[in-house]
């Protein structure tokens, strides 16, 4: 994306704010406008960096140990100062938990028959944020039966190697990302795990004990990017989550094609949550769903008629995805992508 393409579509933005309700000029502020009012207050940040954001290519912004291992292919990277990434880990609902640092999420979903790990960030947080978070919370590591990476990039992928050499857990990824993560040299940051459990086109299903998890494919972000539809038990009763598997859309340059696959998977992973009327929305990136803080806000005394910090409502879910849909659309105009 060209910068001074980007001030246009932020000076339009600044100028809508400005002028309030006025219609806006473009096709291009148009979406802006509708990803905007999508996006409200619950998902700001989804909205400024879909939208406004420049990223480069395969994208990633910020984040502690981002740097040049941010897609995890080649370098070993060294672990960056603890005190600007380590969180602690949560127990969230009656049997999902969060292991993420402060920019990176892991998820476990205790199920009747073992725990499923939900992406597992650098492999650098393998120990202090997986392993050790698991087991201050009580659980064992030993019980880890899979591992689902959403996409192959190294700020979600790099502890799969690990957790499979160490507990025999099956790592589940999407066809197109076992390719290229079979294409790593062995000295990967993290190693490479073995090819498992590959999701082609049609999604799958994860069975484990009590819980089954929905996977849809949503190829994007990259070809074989997973999103998820689950269960959890918040005090007993079923809540539904909606897991975004990828979201930045930086690389995708004039490619018309890819643009247009990344908008689909965004609608067809909004209507699989509709249709399951998932109420919490899930991402990778504490940025998106603010994760890490809504995490500490588990333990506060809640007020009367006040909700679970991490159930937003089946609207804001259906919402967070509108931001992804019409920021892409937005995004592809504005890169001059052929139809
Ligand atoms: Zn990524």
């Amino acid at each position: 994306m060209k910068p001074t393409l980007l001030l246009t579509g932020a000076a339009a933005l600044l100028l809508g704010a400005t002028l309030g309700a006025q219609a806006p000029a473009g096709d291009v502020d148009s979406h802006i406008a509708a990803a905007r009012t999508a996006a409200g207050l619950d998902f700001r940040n989804t909205f400024i960096n879909l939208c406004l954001g420049s990223t480069p290519p395969g994208g990633g912004r910020g984040g502690a140990g981002r740097g040049a291992a941010g897609r995890g292919a080649t370098a070993t990277p060294a672990t960056p100062d603890r005190a600007g990434w380590y969180a602690s880990p949560y127990k969230i609902f009656d049997n999902l938990y969060w292991l993420g640092t402060r920019q990176h999420s892991s998820w476990a979903l205790r199920t009747s028959d073992g725990i499923i790990i939900i992406d597992t960030n650098f492999a650098w947080a393998t120990q202090p944020e997986i392993i050790d978070g698991l087991t201050k919370l009580g659980l064992n590591p030993r019980d880890i039966k899979y591992v689902l990476i959403s996409h192959a990039h190294g700020d979600h992928d790099q502890g799969a190697a690990e957790l499979q050499t160490r507990y025999g857990a099956k790592v589940v990824m999407g066809a197109p990302d076992w390719e290229s993560t079979l294409q790593r040299p062995a000295t990967a940051a993290g190693g490479v795990p073995k090819r498992d459990v590959a999701v082609g086109p049609e999604g799958s299903k994860i069975t484990l004990g009590d819980t089954t998890v929905t996977i849809v494919a949503t190829p994007g972000h990259t070809p074989g990017t997973l999103s998820y539809v689950f269960p959890v038990k918040d005090e007993g009763r079923t809540v539904m989550v909606a897991y975004s598997g990828g979201t930045l859309t930086g690389a995708f340059g004039t490619d018309g094609a890819r643009w247009d696959q990344y908008i689909a998977s965004q609608q067809k992973i909004a209507k699989v949550a509709a249709d399951a009327g998932a109420s919490v929305m899930l991402s990778n990136h504490s940025e998106y769903d603010g994760a890490y803080t809504r995490a500490r806000l588990i333990g506060i005394k809640r007020e009367a008629g006040e909700n679970h910090p991490f159930i937003v409502g089946a609207d804001a879910v259906q919402r967070y995805f509108t931001v992804m849909t019409e920021c892409a659309t937005a995004a592809k105009l504005r890169a001059g992508a052929k139809p």
